[in-house]
């Protein structure tokens, strides 16, 4: 599978229905526009490709939808150079926007086929991470503090070792609710004692859950 004109055109019409949609950061978006997401799902799905849906992915999970992409990526504001620790691999694709913005990602899946398959393939397109299989509510201690951490899957509470790796100065974005759906929180620390948390509308994830698995 190649990366066509056919999929960069609608790749490009996909980001401009997320600038319309209110997505206003430009280098988000242009990581975006970097990334070949037919290339993270299924061969028989590439027409849904460049949708603005989530879609299913192995082991019962799904890709986000690219709106959702764009929105957590852009709260979580990352920067060139910072360490930023992803909590749920899934396809990869969240994890290569990452990494077009220039940020040293860690990610973490709870699901060995999906962690296995989603580090061969950012490998096989020269996506450099630290690819980690385990459950992501422990987070990644050896490698803490975190400068961004990025969860995406739905939480029922803010994991409080998460909170912990967070770097002072750093901010969080994890989706909190029920199977139902999800308010996406932001956290920023300013110091060890302040932590300041702010509401960002309402989104449908899949659940985080805890502990690691060889199944689904
Ligand atoms: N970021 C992904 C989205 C995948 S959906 C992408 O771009 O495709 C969420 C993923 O979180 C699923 O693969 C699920 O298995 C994983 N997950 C759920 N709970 C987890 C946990 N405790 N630790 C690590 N990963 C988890």
């Amino acid at each position: 599978m190649r990366d066509t004109y056919r999929h960069k055109g609608l790749r490009k019409k996909l980001i401009d229905s997320l600038r319309e949609k209110g997505i206003n950061n430009e280098e988000v978006l242009n990581a975006m526009n970097r990334v070949p997401r037919h290339l993270f799902m299924d061969s028989g799905f590439i027409e849904h490709s460049y949708a603005d849906k989530a879609f299913p992915i192995a082991a019962g999970q799904t890709i986000s939808q690219p709106f959702t992409v764009a929105f957590q990526t852009a709260l979580l504001d990352p920067v060139k150079h910072q360490k930023v620790l992803e909590v749920g691999t899934g396809s990869g694709y969240q994890a290569a926007v990452l990494i077009e913005l220039g940020t040293r990602v860690f990610t973490v899946e709870r699901i060995r086929e999906l962690y296995h398959s989603s580090r061969d393939h950012l490998v096989s397109l020269g996506y450099k991470a630290g690819f980690y299989f385990g459950d992501g509510y422990e987070g990644l201690p050896a490698f803490a503090p975190f400068d961004r951490i990025l969860v995406t899957a739905g939480a029922k509470e803010i994991p409080e070792k998460l909170v912990a790796q967070l770097a002072v100065g750093g901010r969080m974005v994890i989706p909190v609710g029920s199977r139902l759906g999800q308010k996406m929180i932001l956290l920023e620390k300013k110091d060890e004692k302040n932590i300041i948390k702010s509401e960002h509308g309402h989104f449908a994830f899949v659940p985080l859950l805890k502990g690691k698995t060889n199944g689904t």
